[in-house]
């Protein structure tokens, strides 16, 4: 058997913020939103990508390995600063230049994992999941790799190994009950209910991931679906935009949903892989504007939960 394989840029253990209990996550590689306030933009590409962290480059001391390194002349040295020619990077197969750093400004992000090496990290984890925890599948977009994903779920029920996904649901509807069949529990983001307002910040159309979720809520799946919604300033906070989450949720009978506080960690990963981030002046989101938003949930008997204030 040729064993299948899945692009990661990151697993993180001990999170208790994604599921219930104390959690593993797997970051794939992939998306198919680009939210332009993404705090993870170094997946939104189902490849490997270089990333430079500039604070930790010591060219100011007079370090030019990576510079010779480059077989493709993408990096230059002037006023002792490194500057990177992404266009060149973008394509790049061999990330020499990351061999060559000692000092871990220059890293590839993504690694490849065969299903048996995923494995081996989920059975390491697993002393610290406690009775509640288990694996949460996140990214990117894990769906964007159903195959690996698949099998990867495959080996987590014959384990019982309680399995979570974050996922946008924009897929296509037949994959998207397959995949959630195997999974015991959900989050789903709703970004907002207008469908060009939606496009104009991440990209695509909601009309798939309503569908979706539609479907799910009039299937037969036994697991646990809690909505999400990042709260942006002046997007999807609006008074109009929170009511009609409200009449979607009670029209496909869904009661519980997450909000979480816009934060500005993405900013660093933004300039590491050479992009401006669009929200470097944004503030966090107040705990007043939370609380309203709270309220109108509440008010419609809609548990809501703010941040990692959660039931699970
Ligand atoms: S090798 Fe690393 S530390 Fe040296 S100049 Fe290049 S990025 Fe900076
Ligand atoms: S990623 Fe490739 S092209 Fe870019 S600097 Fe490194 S070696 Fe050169």
């Amino acid at each position: 058997m040729i064993e299948k394989k899945g692009l990661l840029f990151d697993i993180q253990s001990y999170s208790v913020h994604d599921g219930p209990g104390c959690r593993t996550i797997c970051f794939f590689s992939g998306c198919p939103l680009q939210c332009d306030w993404c705090a993870n933009p170094e997946g939104w590409t189902y490849k490997q990508k270089l990333m430079f962290a500039k604070n930790k480059c010591k060219a100011t001391k007079g370090c030019t390995r990576c510079i010779n390194a480059c077989p493709y002349d993408a990096i230059h040295l002037s006023d002792e600063q490194i500057s990177i020619d992404w266009n060149l990077c973008n394509n790049c197969k061999t990330f020499d230049c990351t061999k060559a750093c000692y000092h871990e400004a220059l890293k590839i992000c993504g690694n490849w994992y065969t299903s048996a090496d995923l494995m081996k990290v989920l059975s390491r984890d697993r002393q610290y999941w406690g009775e509640k925890g288990g694996v949460t599948f996140s990214g990117g977009e894990a769906f964007l790799q159903k195959e690996f994903l698949l099998e990867i779920l495959k080996l987590c029920k014959e384990k019982y190994i309680h399995t979570a996904i974050e996922t946008t649901a924009y897929t296509d509807p037949n994959t998207f009950l397959q995949v959630m069949d195997q999974i015991d529990f959900a989050f789903i983001d709703v970004k907002h209910m207008d469908r060009e307002k939606h496009k104009k910040k991440t990209g695509v159309y909601n009309d798939l991931i309503l569908k979706n979720i539609e479907n799910l809520s009039h299937s037969s799946w036994k697991g646990r679906l809690v909505l999400r919604m990042p709260v942006i300033r002046s997007f999807n906070d609006t008074d109009e935009n929170i009511h009609a989450t409200v009449q979607f949720m009670k029209r496909l009978g869904l009661f519980e949903i997450n909000i979480l506080p816009f934060h500005r960690l993405g900013d660093s990963k933004w300039s590491q892989l050479g992009k401006i981030y669009p929200y470097r002046k944004e503030e966090a989101t107040p705990p007043e504007k939370l609380n309203i938003i709270q309220d109108i949930f509440l008010n419609n008997d809609i548990a809501c939960y703010i941040g990692s204030d959660t039931s699970f």
